[in-house]
């Protein structure tokens, strides 16, 4: 993989005051997982390029298991060619001084904007061109994109992942390496080393004075951190303190809810929303909707029900209802039974939600289960949600193909559920809204997805 830098300022090469290397010298740089190479393929006054080229060797990683993904078993990936978190890693030991802002030559040059262009082969992009631009046009880039064919021989088979970037801005050095040392990673959704606490503050300090206001920061962080909630629930909140503090309890207060907590609101939004006060919580499991659903003033009658024993006792226990203060005495009652037989103590309720439920039936089952909720139920509003088996391969630690529940029968694709859910609500009379819920990447949406079935006449 290749960087270069050019800059036209003049004197051009001041350059290698910034860099604190030489552009008379060829210098070479030992790395964990393979060797860095600066060089300054010209260097005038008037222009001049610094080249960074950083070679991967396959084998080193391979035996080293510094490449801890996937593609870890194989010689044959990639990494020795691409422009990912290897470039970041390079940037940050062969222009660490730089990278942090220091030049004892030319102080005045570090905050100084300087006319750069920087050029990065080969960058893998999951996410296309349309990311590129998304992450470096916000900074004030101009960007110039070219993608590659998967194979020249095949044209049919599509572009490749892979895209040679050209940046143009006026900006100081040190904030073009800090855009790159960030967004590197963030492009190519991969890291080679394991992802620790100490990631968030590096992420910080390089994001310094542009991630917080960039308009992609959830995704740079969300991916920058590869995806670890707790690492992006804190870097989120040092980053922007105050968004992270509009939560009611039980959320505390300096934290970003976890992903079945937003689902749960969201839920309890659409109910809102809709105006339904007597509501079923279908499958309410351990009675995390029904807790939120029992303190809320907007539901006067909640009912949950399950067909697991277990589950029912644990909501009982959770929700204190033995013990409920006398406001909210008889305002939850539990049902044990199945969602696939019919059931008469399911009518008449304005609303019903079902959290996380289908994917646990068997795929037999459900034309059964259809009619219990849809037809024989038939509440005006049904909210239901369950996982984008799409996002899967974003989760680092599942396998290929895996899903993400022991007890799950299946996993619907975006596609596949929207098609499910419209034939529902065509055949039972609803309308329906289908929504993604969780952090979106542009590639495979959303980790969970909510179908909002209403009935005609409302
Ligand atoms: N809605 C809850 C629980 C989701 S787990 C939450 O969001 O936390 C799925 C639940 O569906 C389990 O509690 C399981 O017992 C229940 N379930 C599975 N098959 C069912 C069926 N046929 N009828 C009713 N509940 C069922």
């Amino acid at each position: 993989m290749l960087l270069t830098i050019t800059t036209t300022h003049r004197p051009a090469t001041d350059l290698g005051y910034l860099l604190h290397k030489h552009p008379d010298k060829v210098q070479g740089f030992p790395l964990s997982f393979g060797e860095a190479t600066v060089f300054y393929p010209e260097a005038t006054q008037e222009r001049c390029t610094v080249a960074l080229l950083v070679e991967v060797d396959p084998v080193a990683l391979v035996r080293g298991k510094t490449w801890r993904d996937s593609v870890s078993d194989h010689y044959v990936n990639d990494r020795p060619y691409t422009a990912s978190s290897f470039l970041s890693v390079a940037l940050g030991q062969v222009f660490s001084t730089a990278l942090a802002g220091h030049c004892k030559a030319r102080p005045e040059l570090v905050d100084q904007a300087l006319p750069l262009e920087a050029v990065i082969a080969v960058v893998p992009s999951r996410g296309g061109e349309s990311l590129i631009r998304r992450l470096f046009e916000p900074l004030g880039y101009d960007v110039v994109v070219a993608g590659a064919p998967l194979d020249d021989q095949f044209p049919e088979w599509g572009d490749s992942p892979y895209y040679t970037v050209r940046l143009n801005a006026a900006l100081p050095l040190q904030r073009l390496l800090s855009h790159l040392y960030v967004l590197m990673p963030v492009l190519d959704n991969d890291k080679h080393y394991y992802v620790g606490a100490d990631e968030v503050s590096k992420l910080l300090r390089h994001g310094e004075g542009w991630l917080e206001v960039h308009p992609e920061r959830e995704l740079i962080t969300w991916r920058y951190l590869r995806r670890s909630r707790r690492l992006v629930t804190e870097a989120l909140a040092r980053l922007v303190p105050e968004e992270a503090a509009d939560d009611e309890p039980p959320i505390a207060q300096d934290r970003v809810p976890s992903l079945h907590e937003q689902r749960l609101m969201a839920v309890v939004e659409v109910l809102k929303t809709h105006g339904v006060r007597r509501v079923l919580d279908l499958g309410c499991g351990e009675g995390r909707l029904l807790r939120y659903l029992l303190r809320d003033p907007a539901f006067a009658d909640v009912v949950g029900m399950d067909v697991s024993h277990v589950a029912l006792e644990h909501a009982r226990e959770r929700l204190k209802l033995d013990h409920l203060p006398s406001r909210l005495e008889g305002k939850v009652a539990l049902l044990h039974g199945s969602l696939t037989y019919r059931d008469r103590r399911l009518a008449g309720f304005d609303g019903a939600a079902l959290v996380e439920v289908i994917e646990h039936l068997d795929p037999a089952r459900i034309a059964a289960f259809e009619r219990v909720v849809f037809e024989f139920a038939h509440p005006p509003v049904v909210v239901l949600t369950t996982p984008n088996a799409e996002y899967n391969q974003l989760f680092p630690a599942m396998a290929a193909g895996a899903m993400r529940h022991s007890d799950h029968r299946f996993e619907w694709t975006r596609h596949e559920f929207a098609e499910w859910a419209q034939a529902v609500a065509d055949r039972y009379g609803y309308n329906l809204l289908v929504q993604g819920l969780g952090p979106e990447d542009p590639v495979v949406g959303t980790p969970s997805q909510m179908g909002v079935f209403t009935h005609h006449d409302r």
